[in-house]
C-alpha cells in the first residue's frame, strides 16, 4: 500500500510523514530527499543547473542510497555517488538550487522511476509533490497537507532555531517559501497540484497529535476494506 503525503514547502508533511510510517509500521520514502541530493551533486561537481543532459546523468548514473539501522523505517543517511550528503542538502544553498533541478524533466523522470521501484518494494509513506498526481496515482491514500505561508514560514523558522541554525531570519524564510511555492506550482512538468481525489488537510490549527490521528485513521479505514 501506498500513502502519498504531497504539499508545499513547510506544510510539516515531512515530520508527519515519518510520524506515522513509525507509528503504523511502514516504510518512509522523503522525494524531495532525491532532488536535493542531485543538486547537491551538481554543485560539487560545478554542474550548470540548467544542463538538463548532465542533471540527467546524475539522476541515472549516480546512486542515491537511504542508509537505514536494522528494521528502522527512517532513514539515518542519505548517499549519492557514495557520498553522505545527510546535512548539506539541508542547507540554505541547497534550497535554492534544488529548484531548477526539480523543474528539470530529465530529473523527474529519472527519480519518478526510482520511486516507484523503492514503492513496489514496501508498504510506504511516500511524501513529495507529485506522489499522488504521478509517482503513484492510484496510491491507496492520497493526502495533500497544507498551512498558510505564515504559518509554514513560523514553523520552518522554530525548525531552525532548535537546530542552532540562526542565519536567516522569519521574513527571508517567508520570501523563500513564497518563491519555492511559486516555483514548484507553475513548473510545466509535475507542478505542485493536489490529485482530484487527494484528501486536502489544511492543519493551520490542528496540533501534531490531530494531523497524525487523521493521517492514520485514513489509512486503517483503507487497510480495513482491503
Ligand atoms: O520536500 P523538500 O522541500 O525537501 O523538496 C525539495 C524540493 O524538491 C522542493 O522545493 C521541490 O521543488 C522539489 N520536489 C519535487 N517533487 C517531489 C519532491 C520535491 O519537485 N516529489
Amino acid at each position: 500500500m501506498i500513502v502519498a503525503i504531497d504539499g508545499p514547502s513547510g506544510s510539516g508533511k515531512s515530520s508527519m510523514a515519518k510520524r506515522v510510517a513509525k507509528e503504523l509500521g511502514l516504510h518512509y520514502l522523503d522525494t524531495g530527499a532525491m532532488y536535493r541530493a542531485v543538486a547537491f551533486l551538481a554543485l560539487e561537481r560545478r554542474i550548470d543547473l540548467n544542463d538538463a543532459d548532465a542533471l540527467e546523468s546524475i539522476a541515472l548514473n549516480d546512486k542515491i542510497e537511504f542508509v537505514h539501522d536494522e528494521g528502522e523505517a527512517i532513514a539515518k543517511a542519505v548517499k549519492i555517488a557514495g557520498i553522505d550528503c545527510t546535512k548539506q542538502i539541508r542547507t540554505p544553498e541547497i534550497d535554492k538550487a534544488v529548484s531548477p533541478v526539480a523543474t528539470c524533466a530529465k530529473v523527474r523522470s529519472a527519480l519518478v522511476n526510482q520511486q516507484r521501484q523503492i514503492g513496489a518494494l514496501h508498504n510506504t509513506v511516500m511524501e513529495g509533490r507529485d506522489i499522488g498526481t504521478v509517482v503513484f496515482p492510484n496510491a491507496e491514500v492520497k493526502i495533500f497537507m497544507t498551512a498558510s505561508a505564515e504559518e509554514r514560514a513560523k514553523r520552518r523558522y522554530l525548525q531552525n532555531q532548535n537546530r542552532g541554525m540562526t542565519t536567516l531570519s522569519y521574513e527571508e524564510i517567508l520570501e523563500d517559501i513564497n518563491r519555492r511555492d511559486r516555483v514548484d506550482s507553475t513548473r510545466d512538468t509535475s507542478p505542485l497540484k493536489a490529485a482530484d481525489d487527494a484528501i486536502m488537510l489544511d492543519t493551520t490549527n490542528m496540533t501534531k497529535d490531530e494531523v497524525c490521528e487523521f493521517i492514520k485513521n485514513a489509512y486503517l479505514a483503507v487497510a480495513k476494506s482491503n
